[in-house]
């Protein structure tokens, strides 16, 4: 668990979905709208181990954008209507069910990873050494 003391017990999706920091739960976690800052504002935590790779991309795909991309679907076959349509109904829906949960997600995966303290995987080559001793 991370060092919280003096903290308030602030849980990740609450602060990542706000773009705050997931320490003090004041300072902004992002300095643009998917680029996350160097460190928090108010508490000072650095943001280097925040890495969460293309976990936001990923959920999007998955929850968001598929859903639009059968209402498209669903546009086309059960209307067949003029290509324009789609510029009107199918388009807006995928621009916005795609952009608009990136920054919540990005925020809600770093606020985790800061909770779970979640990093890359190291070897420990001196717990090897130890066991291949007894
Ligand atoms: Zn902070």
């Amino acid at each position: 668990m991370s060092d919280l003391s003096g903290q308030p017990d602030l849980t990740p999706w609450k602060v990542g979905l706000r773009g705050r920091c997931p320490r003090c739960g004041e300072g902004h976690l992002f300095k643009g709208f998917l680029t996350i800052a160097d460190r928090c504002d108010h508490c000072g935590l650095d943001f280097d181990f925040a890495d969460p790779a293309d976990g936001p991309a990923f959920f999007v795909l998955c929850f968001a954008c598929l859903p639009a991309m059968f209402l498209a679907v669903w546009i086309e076959v059960s209307f067949e209507p003029p290509f324009w349509v789609h510029i009107f109904t199918s388009l807006p829906a995928l621009l916005i069910s795609c952009i608009l949960p990136l920054r919540p997600l990005k925020g809600w995966l770093v606020a985790s990873q800061f909770r779970h303290k979640a990093a890359e995987g190291q070897i420990d080559r001196g717990a090897g050494d130890d066991a291949a001793r007894d």
